[in-house]
C-alpha cells in the first residue's frame, strides 16, 4: 500500500515526518494522512516525493510484490538427490543438496528404508496456482498422495530446461541447457546413477518432445511414441507396471501445457486436461498398490514448470510466480516385506 511505503521510504532516508513535510510544502498532518492511507497524495506530489525519496513513482505506489516473498523457498533441483536418496544410491555429480522434506518424508514412510520401485509421473505446465484454484479437477491425485513438495522451478521456465534441472539435480548453467531446446545432456543424471547401480530405467515419452530428446544415448528403456499420443504413452506405461520389471519409471503426459498454450490455463479445454491426469494417476495408483508386492513404492507426481493467461492463450518461460511454482505430491506405499 502506498503509505506503508511512503512511511518506509521515508524512514530509510532518516527523515522524521516534519523533515518530509517541510521539504514537500505540505503539512506534517498531511504526510501523517498519506502514510495511514487516508488521503492519497496529488500527482504533483507524487512527483515531487519521489524526487525527495530518490525512488520511482512505482514504488511508492505499488504494492510490494517482491519474489522473494511469492516464490517457493525450495528449488526443483533439490529433488533429484532425494530421488537418489529414496533408491539408496549416490546423487548425481552436479546435484544440489536432497530436497531435506522429502527426504524426511522418505524416511518416515519406509521406516528408514529405502524405496525398491520409483515411479515419476510427470504433467507439462501444471501450475501451483492452478492446482490451488482447481482441486476438484485434480481430487485423485491428493487421495492418491500424502506429501506436498512445494517448489521453485529453474529460468526460463520451459520444458527442457526444467526437466532437465529433474533428473540431473543442477541449474540450466550446469546442465547445458539454457533455452527450448533438446540437445541429449552430456553430464551426470540421475539415471547414469541408477544405470551405474544396477537399477533398470524406463522413459515413457512422447516421441518428440524434451523428455525423449535430452536423455537418450542411455542404457535404459526408451517407449517413444508420435507426438501428442497420450494414449499410446499411457497404453505402455500400465504395461510396463504390470511387467514391473523396472527399478525407475518415468511417464510424461503433456496434455495440459498443448491446450493450455492454445486455450488459456483456465480454459473448459484445458481444465479437462487436468481430469485426464488425474485419471491417469488413478489408474497408475491402483496398479501399483494392487500389483507390485515389493516392500517399498515411491510414487511422484511431478511437473516441470507453471503457466499463466496471457491475450486469452497460455504461456510460460517467464520469471513470475504463476510460472516458476510448482506443488510435487508424492506417495510413499510401504508394505510387509
Ligand atoms: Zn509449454
Amino acid at each position: 500500500m502506498t503509505g506503508e511505503n511512503i512511511l518506509k521510504l521515508r524512514k530509510e532516508k532518516g527523515l522524521s515526518q516534519e523533515e518530509l513535510a517541510e521539504k514537500m510544502f505540505v503539512s506534517r498532518q498531511t504526510i501523517s494522512l498519506w502514510e495511514t492511507n487516508q488521503t492519497f497524495p496529488t500527482v504533483e506530489n507524487l512527483i515531487r516525493l519521489k524526487e525527495i525519496l530518490g525512488v520511482s513513482i512505482d514504488k511508492i505506489v505499488c504494492e510490494e510484490e517482491t519474489k522473494e516473498s511469492k516464490c517457493n523457498a525450495d528449488s526443483l533441483d533439490t529433488v533429484c538427490a532425494a530421488l537418489a536418496y529414496a533408491m539408496g544410491i549416490e546423487p548425481p555429480a552436479h546435484a544440489a543438496a536432497k530436497n531435506a522434506e522429502l527426504a524426511n518424508y522418505i524416511d518416515k514412510i519406509f521406516d528408514g528404508q529405502k524405496a525398491d520401485r520409483v515411479l515419476m509421473y510427470n504433467p507439462d505446465a501444471i501450475a501451483q496456482w492452478i492446482y490451488q484454484k482447481y482441486p476438484e479437477y485434480l481430487a485423485n491425485v491428493k487421495k492418491h498422495t500424502d506429501k506436498e513438495i512445494y517448489l521453485s522451478t529453474v529460468m526460463p521456465s520451459v520444458t527442457p530446461v526444467c526437466f532437465g534441472t529433474m533428473y540431473t539435480g543442477a541449474q540450466p548453467a550446469v546442465h547445458g541447457i539454457q533455452k527450448y531446446e533438446k540437445p541429449v545432456i552430456t553430464i551426470d543424471t540421475l539415471f547414469d546413477r541408477l544405470i551405474a547401480a544396477g537399477k533398470r530405467v524406463a522413459l515413457i515419452t512422447y516421441g518428440k518432445c524434451s523428455l525423449s530428446k535430452i536423455y537418450l544415448e542411455r542404457q535404459m528403456d526408451y517407449y517413444h511414441f508420435n507426438e501428442g499420443s497420450i494414449e499410446a504413452v499411457n497404453a505402455k506405461a500400465m504395461e510396463v507396471i504390470l511387467r514391473d520389471e523396472h527399478d525407475f519409471i518415468v511417464i510424461y503426459n503433456g496434455n495440459y501445457d498443448s491446450v493450455m498454450h492454445k486455450n488459456g490455463p483456465e480454459s473448459a479445454k484445458a481444465l479437462a486436461e487436468l481430469r485426464l491426469n488425474d485419471h491417469v494417476f488413478a489408474v497408475i495408483s491402483h496398479l501399483i498398490k494392487t500389483h507390485w508386492k515389493h516392500p517399498n513404492t515411491l510414487v511422484g507426481f511431478a511437473m516441470d514448470h507453471g503457466c499463466h493467461e496471457i491475450d486469452g492463450g497460455g504461456s510460460h518461460g517467464l520469471d513470475m510466480p504463476e510460472d516458476i511454482n510448482v506443488t510435487h505430491l508424492y506417495k510413499g506405499y510401504a508394505r510387509e516385506a
